[in-house]
Formats: structure tokens, sequence, C-alpha cells
């Protein structure tokens, strides 16, 4: 989010960022990154990879969006990522043997996905999947695809869907990486992923067309401090600029809280369970709403222990009642508070109050 980035061009609503792709390339986080790129406002050209269109930079677009009529047919499709589906974009990092990420990114990875989660008053909340069938994006060694100048790149959103893939190139700089510039390149491609299009954009000689790249109303047009600005693979975290969370809350709006939904677990209650590898814990859960203010029929579970954030699924209330049997991270620590989001209007959720215990046996 960022940064006002203009975001793509609401278009009138919202949408339409994603013809930003459409041709340019622009991106580019990555590539300033080459020390002997000194020409940090050249416009990115595409780079055919065997999958994907790289362009602006670091965004990639999957050939298949293209179809038989060429990549400005489907442009109108890119779109922001969805009311539904912003409180719970699901994030799995993949990590096979084939596909491994050094244990230094999975760190910042998680650093990245709670800097958006944690802008205040803003629907975007990331959470990790175990699975890659259900989550929204997958963080991913690129394998060799990207180009050695290129530090990561990432999908845009597409069908009201947060961007599927970023592809992360440790080797970039020789894998010469520090942290606080993973964190900063991972915060930008997670943009990339929610529809922020670069700041910079206009500067970097990036093509608005075909559906424009609007400014986010309230924001300038240029912010040196912006996480979005492209061309800055070698930058490291320093915080969102005050207009990149400006945009953040423009775009995502943060979404209706029901007071007193939620009347169970909402802090000081301990759920005992038996305990498994890992410190996790088998149990119940029962999660009980107060269905004077909070009815819904179907809800999506999220748990929070401390700042990170674990999805489990979508559950049937019955008379006011959600119970599933799951595992629990972290038996015997008092940080957890539940979330509860009505599936069929997702502006409406509660969240625990206060903390409450998970113990094992
Ligand atoms: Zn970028």
């Amino acid at each position: 989010m960022k940064t006002q980035m203009p975001v793509l061009s609401l278009r009138k609503s919202l949408m339409s960022l994603l013809l930003i792709l459409t041709i340019a390339i622009s991106c580019q986080d990555e590539d300033q990154g080459v020390k002997n790129n000194t020409d940090a406002n050249a416009i990115p050209e595409t780079i055919e990879l065997e999958d994907y269109y790289l362009v602006e930079g670091d965004i990639l677009i999957p050939k298949s969006f293209a179809g038989e009529n060429g990549r400005t047919e489907q442009a109108s499709t890119y779109n922001l990522v969805s009311y539904s589906s912003q409180p719970t974009i699901r994030v799995h990092i993949l990590n096979t043997s084939s596909n491994f990420l050094p244990a230094a990114w999975y760190t910042e990875i998680v650093n990245a996905t709670n800097d958006w989660t944690n802008i205040t008053n803003c629907r975007i909340s990331f959470s990790y999947v175990t699975s890659s069938n259900n989550a929204d994006i997958i963080i991913q060694n690129d394998g060799g695809m990207l180009p050695p100048n290129v530090i990561a790149g990432a999908t845009p959103p597409q069908g009201g869907n947060a961007g599927a893939i970023i592809n992360v190139n440790p080797d970039f700089n020789n894998g010469s990486i520090s942290a606080g510039q993973m964190r900063y390149n991972l915060v930008h491609e997670l943009g990339h992923c929610i529809g922020f299009r670069h700041t910079n954009w206009s500067q970097r000689g990036e093509q608005a067309d075909p559906d424009g790249a609007n400014t986010v109303p309230g924001t300038p047009t240029s912010d040196p401090n912006s996480v979005m600005n492209g061309g800055t693979a070698n930058f490291s975290w320093n915080g969102f600029s005050s207009n990149d969370i400006l945009a953040a809350q423009t775009l995502y709006p943060q979404n209706n809280l029901i007071s007193n939904g939620l009347i169970s677990p909402n802090g000081g209650e301990s759920f005992h369970g038996r305990t498994q590898g890992g410190g996790s814990a088998i149990f119940q859960m029962q999660i009980v709403l107060n269905t004077a203010v909070f009815n819904p029929t179907q809800v999506a579970v999220d748990l929070f222990q401390n700042d990170r954030t674990y999805y489990y699924g979508v559950h049937n209330v019955v008379n006011g009642t959600v119970s599933f049997v799951s595992a629990f991270p972290g038996a015997g620590l008092n940080v957890y508070k539940i979330k509860v989001t009505d599936v069929n209007n997702p502006n409406s959720y509660d969240i625990s109050d206060n903390n409450f215990q998970i113990t094992g046996h």
C-alpha cells in the first residue's frame, strides 16, 4: 500500500491497476540494485521469461493473462483486491527441496506482512496458511527465473484476488542482501500484490495506459519516502511514509468492528488441549457469539498470536456457537485473540477484547 501510489486507477473505483502492467515495466525495484545501473529513471524494458512478462522492473504478468488477444485485452480485468478478500489475504511460503528460500527471508516475510497488517484503520490483513492450496499469495524462490539485477517480482491482482505470486531472487547481489533490504522489497512486492503501482511511475516513464494511473486522493504525485517507489532494490526498510499509510487507508478503509459481538473467547479464558509436536495443542475451539448484535450463519476464523495471524477457515454458526477441532500453536502461552468475520458480510467482525490462554497436557 502504501503510498500514494497512484493507485491504479481505481477506476472509478478501485480497479485499474492492472493495466499498468501492460507494457510497462517499471518496477524494478530491483534493479537499481545493480551497481552499474546509473540511470535509475530509465524505463525498464519488458523482459519475456518462461511463464511471465517482466514489466516495470518487478511486476510479473503471467502469460496466461494475455490470452489469444494480447495483454491489453486483459488489462481491464485487473483490479484491486475485492472487499471480501481484504481481511484475510492468506500467504503461503513455498519451502521444498527444489524451491528453498534462505531462513533470513522467512523472518522478513513475516515482518513485511505484519507491516501491512499493522497499519491502523486499514482493512488489509495477511495471515499464513500451511498449504498452498488455500493460499492467496505464494512466496517462493524464483529458481533462477529473474534476471540477476531483479531482487523480486510480483503479480498484480486479478479478478478481485490478490496477486498470486511473489518470486524472490536470493541470488541478487550475489546473495549479499541485508535484512532491512529484504523487508523493504517484500513490503514493496506485497504492495504490488494488492494493487499498488510505483509511486514514481511518471518520473520513471512508466505507461499509465490503458487504464491510467490515478493518484490516491490526498496524496502527492511524488514522495521520495514511499516504499512503493520503483528502482529501489537496494533500499532498506525504514517504515511506511505518511502518504503510504494514507493511501492504504484510503483504498482499503477499515471495516466495522462489531461491539461486543464476541462473548467467548473474549479474554481470560484458558483452553486446554492435547500437546502435539512443535508445542501445539489439539482441542475443540468453541466460540460463542452475542447473537443480539452479531448473528452470522458462517464465519471465517483467524487466531492472533502476538503479531502472527493464523487462518482457521470457514465454519457454520449453530445457535450462536462455532465449534471445531484443530491444532493450535504455542501451548502454554497467554497471548491469543480470535477474530470472527461474517463470511456473507465481511465488513462485520469482532476480535477478542483481551488475550486468552492455550495450554497442553
Ligand atoms: Zn515494484
